[in-house]
């Protein structure tokens, strides 16, 4: 790379800030969260929110960021797309370790994650940042925030109080409390704590707080707790092949099937998305499918079909596919919800298509809510918006009791297996992980761009 090039591409990450700093009009974060310091004070030196970043390699005067499809150059003291990793001192550091913004005990069908088991609690966290831009965003307040916008401590459920009431009735009330850094032990404590299954990566893109979530699912799954990333699938092979014998399920956001629409609406590409998809397949890691349809800009019955057939060719008829419906949002306030037929029709389509567990999602009481057997066509799991009134797959240990047809999940509450140790070798100079594979001492023998 040249150096010419390296400055337009650090001129154009500094004009990137800009344009979304203006855009999503800094003053209404600025109102909702403390105003921003100067880095130094918000991240001194020893702050343990600021930890060395996996995934990258020096480069001339600078380095590359390898956890995602962007590979951002950063010269000295420039941070990524994400803005939760920045070049200090010639080192990648990831700015939000441990410090988790938004932290709740979900029902696991508000992931919605419908496979693995349904009716249960999942602890779910997100930290500030995300690599992509998606003008429909839920979360955006978090997602396009900068770690230094987050309060300076969160409020996180940590247990349950139980009591009981004059009638000898039993009751339980989630218990709070606050943090100003919840480590991954934190994390794992407070999902047993509050009888939590598995805990989720989720609310803004936990991609990018890699290192965070990688460190918490190995405590997780060491302590009998499953794991599920809610994720728009922007990350590279090496790193997800690194978190997947970690992960039970993986939720991915695929937002449409036109790269047009993605590089406008989303502010990435298609393809990476979709080789996400690929490699996960490939890693044997349970992946459902979730498609928020926007009324003119996604919903095309041409669209619909091309997404559900590339579904079925590349990740198997029975991977689960959400059709959802969107709500004016963020930078979408002009466009209506989507019609119940919009999503009926997409749910006819992919069904066509020949995919066998296609849901609705948004719609409370919508029947495409409903886990259904594809052979006799009855209903396995019958759901009402977060509710799950009857479960007959987890008692018939994921088949359905009328003709044994298998269903593909995770059904019945027994430990996780134990993820083999990883490879053994001298501890890494710069992490000391015996597996590291991000450290740049290692990734110098792919050389740098020098
Ligand atoms: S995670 Fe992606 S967006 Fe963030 S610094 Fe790395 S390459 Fe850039």
């Amino acid at each position: 790379m040249s150096a010419l090039t390296r400055l337009l591409s650090a001129a154009a990450s500094a004009l990137a800030v800009l344009s979304v700093l203006a855009s999503l009009g800094a003053a209404s974060l600025i109102s909702r969260f403390p105003p921003p310091s100067t880095f130094s004070e918000l991240f001194p030196a020893g702050n343990p929110s600021v930890a060395e970043a996996r995934f990258w390699r020096p480069s001339c005067n600078g380095v590359v960021c390898k956890l995602c499809p962007f590979e951002c150059f950063l010269p000295e003291g420039a941070r990524g797309r994400c803005k939760v990793r920045l070049n200090s001192g010639g080192h990648l550091k990831t700015l939000v370790y441990a410090r988790p913004v938004s932290v709740h005990v979900d029902p696991i069908e508000k992931k919605p994650v419908f496979h693995l088991l349904p009716g249960s609690w999942i602890y779910s966290l997100a930290t500030m940042g995300c690599n992509l831009r998606c003008t429909a965003c839920q979360n955006w307040e978090i997602s396009q925030a900068f770690p230094e916008q987050a309060p300076a401590k969160v409020v996180a459920p940590s247990g349950i109080a139980l009591s009981v009431s004059p009638d000898g009735r039993m009751s339980g009330s989630l218990q709070q409390k606050e943090y100003a850094l919840m480590t991954p032990k934190d994390v794992v404590d407070a999902a047993l704590a509050t009888r939590s299954r598995s805990i989720a990566y989720t609310y803004s893109e936990p991609a990018v707080f890699y290192e965070y979530m990688l460190d918490t699912a190995r405590l997780a799954r060491e302590k009998g707790l499953r794991n599920v990333m809610v994720s728009g699938g922007y990350i590279n092979r090496a790193p997800l092949e690194e978190l997947a014998p970690y992960l039970d399920v993986v939720k991915i956001d695929l937002k449409g099937f036109d790269e047009g629409f993605y590089r406008r609406y989303a502010g990435g590409e298609l393809s990476s998305v979709l080789r996400t998809l690929k490699d996960l397949h490939e890693l044997g890691v349970l992946t459902e499918v979730v498609n928020l349809v926007v009324p003119t800009l996604n919903d095309g019955p041409e669209d619909l079909r091309r997404l559900s057939a590339w579904v079925r060719e590349n990740l198997g008829r029975d991977t689960p596919l959400f059709f959802s419906r969107f709500h004016p949002n963020y930078r979408l306030q002009n466009l209506p919800q989507t019609p119940d037929e919009t999503l009926a029709k997409a749910r006819d389509i992919a069904l066509k298509e020949g995919l066998r567990f296609v849901y609705v999602g948004n719609v409370p009481g919508h029947p495409g809510e409903n886990t259904t057997c594809p052979k006799c066509n009855r209903i396995l799991v019958r759901r009402v918006g977060y509710a799950v009134l009857e479960n007959l797959l987890t008692p018939n240990k994921g088949r359905c009791p009328y003709d044994g047809t298998k269903v593909p999940g995770v059904w019945v509450d027994e430990p996780p297996k134990p993820v083999a140790a990883g490879p053994k070798g001298d501890p890494c100079q710069d992490c000391g992980r015996p597996d590291c594979r991000g450290c740049p001492v290692q990734h110098g023998a792919e050389g740098s761009d020098d």
